[in-house]
């Protein structure tokens, strides 16, 4: 770890046992990549990432199931001042991805800036020194400004299933896959059919002999149409990278279309043509009408979230698999129990059960009265435009760690709230401010304002159940806007809704 003189301060250094820093960034996945390289290239150098990973990557370093890759096109998941040229395909594997974060993290100097294997276990503001002091797994840190940066599809879900604990073959969450584990003449159960399990399944027919697929509930999904590059198109890219500019752009537009449209209904027509895509696709691909009615879901297309896939249903036909539309009651030693009372022999259980979306990290924090986000916000989490929470001074939450922070593209909050953060940090200094907090009054209206705008969307609307749904029924994971929304919303620091210190 560096250490840094500022005005004649050693920062990123141990003092009293204390390790003091201007800027401490939670998580090391692509979001706090993004939020750490716009500080470097504003000149802010005195920052520290910390992660309980050991390396670079969050979900994509995390997440090493077979078959694991992305769900949007690479093309533009994928950060702006990095476009990679050598993309083996349009939606690439998860290896990959986790290969260009450490990249790029290198390329910016990242790694010595980094704690790796360091989980932040409490936050809370320090009044009279105007500075988070944050207790993690490797010692304390105090920092003016502390960016939570720690994902919103972090947490597993595990099922709390009668008899899972009796269970004497392998049982692991999706995000868990024990390492070099194929699958190989097992016969395997997979609980869940969400984006996860998808990819599992067609991994897993190719080794196991036995797949059996629990479903609760179908979702929608589309074909990817999943390009694979050849050499001469990557030579392409290397020579004239406009051609991935312009690449990113057509993506970029398309998804702030199809999020205006079909997920904030827009223009509902939108959402319609999706399902009517999705249904068509599952017609030509399931021949067999009984297969194709356990298929078909009864919600709107995006109410959950929607897979994408072009070998899912096909592996799904093959002679080893079976899908079972109906929830997993029951595990014995050996055996799987359907709700209609089935009972499946299985060596190994696959939880494709999902994430607590965002996670317990505003459990963690400590508002300036001492009591935690979490505990105040009951239930309904909020931020001010899903970055700044009232009670907590110089916090900013990028992603998923903020509530009401996702929109299409999951590594897109990083780069717009990262450049929010820079400007913010950049006001303080220029007006010799310690801290800033955003009003309460402020934070309420901007929340009450974000739920009228989604309640009007696909997530919500005609009854729709998913799991981005707070405790009062809200969706705690959308923007109300598009990515240029975002952008728009925080291209300044709007001192008039923030108390500050100077
Ligand atoms: C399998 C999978 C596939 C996905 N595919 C896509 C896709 O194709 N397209 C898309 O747009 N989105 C996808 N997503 C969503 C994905 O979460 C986002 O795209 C994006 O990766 C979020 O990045 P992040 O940096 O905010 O969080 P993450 O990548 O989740 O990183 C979180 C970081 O926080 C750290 N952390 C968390 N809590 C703590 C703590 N208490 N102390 C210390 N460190 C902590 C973790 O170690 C990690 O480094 C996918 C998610 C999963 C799980």
């Amino acid at each position: 770890m560096r250490s840094v003189e500022r005005e004649g301060e050693i920062v990123n250094e141990i003092v009293g046992g204390v390790r003091r820093t201007k800027v401490l960034i939670v998580g090391s996945g692509g979001n706090g990549i993004s939020a750490a390289v716009l500080l470097k290239q504003a000149g802010i150098e005195d920052f520290v990432i910390i992660t309980k990973h050991d390396d670079f990557g969050g979900v994509w370093h995390q997440n090493t199931y077979p078959g694991c890759g992305v769900d949007g096109a690479i093309s533009i998941y994928q950060f702006s001042y990095a476009l990679n040229p050598e993309w083996s395909s349009l939606f690439a594997s998860q290896a990959e991805v986790a290969t260009y974060m450490c990249k790029v993290a290198a390329q910016y100097g990242l790694y010595e800036d980094t704690r790796f294997g360091t989980e932040m276990l409490g936050a809370e503001w320090l009044e009279d020194s105007a500075c988070w002091s944050v207790s993690t797994t490797s010692g304390t840190y105090h920092a003016d400004a502390l960016v939570l940066a720690t994902g919103f599809l972090e947490e597993p879900v595990f099922p709390n299933i009668l008899g899972i604990d009796s269970f004497e073959g392998r049982i692991f969450h999706s995000s868990m896959w024990p390492e070099g584990y194929t699958g190989e003449g097992d016969r395997i159960a997979v609980v869940g059919t969400g984006s996860s399990s998808i990819q599992i399944v067609p991994a897993m027919q190719k080794t196991a002999q036995e797949v059996t697929v629990f479903q609760r509930t179908p979702c929608w999904i589309i074909p990817k149409n999943a390009h694979v590059f050849t050499e001469d198109e990557r030579a392409g890219f290397r020579e004239s990278p406009e051609i991935l500019q312009r690449q990113r752009d057509e993506g970029f537009e398309t998804g702030e279309r199809m999020w205006d449209n079909a997920f904030l209904m827009k223009d509902p027509t939108e959402s319609a043509k999706f399902e009517d895509m999705a249904r068509k696709y599952l017609e030509e691909q399931v021949p067999d009408p009984e297969l194709r009615r356990m298929l078909t879901p009864d919600h709107q297309f995006a109410c959950k979230r929607p897979g994408a896939s072009d070998t899912y249903y096909a592996a799904l036909q093959r002679d080893n698999v079976e899908l079972v539309p109906e929830a997993v009651v029951q595990i014995g030693a050996g055996s799987v129990r359907s709700a209609d009372k089935r009972e499946f022999e299985v060596d190994t259980i696959v939880l494709a059960t999902g994430f607590l979306y965002g996670g317990h990290i505003l459990h963690k924090v400590k508002r300036r009265d001492g009591r935690t986000v979490g505990e105040v916000q009951q239930g309904h989490p909020r931020a001010y435009k899903s970055v700044e929470v009232s009670g907590c001074p110089n916090l900013f939450l990028i992603g998923g760690a903020g509530p009401n922070g996702q929109n299409w593209n999951g590594l897109a909050c990083g780069e717009i709230v990262g450049t929010y953060l820079v400007k913010v940090l950049q006001y303080m200094e220029e007006h010799g401010i310690r801290a800033v907090e955003v009003h309460e009054e402020a934070e309420t209206e901007w929340k009450r304002q974000t739920d009228e705008i989604l309640a009007r969307g696909v997530s919500l609307a005609g009854g729709c159940v998913n799991y981005s749904q707070d405790d009062t029924g809200h969706n705690k994971a959308a923007y109300p806007g598009n990515q240029r929304q975002m952008a728009a919303d925080l291209c300044e620091f709007e001192a008039s809704v923030h108390h500050v210190v100077a």
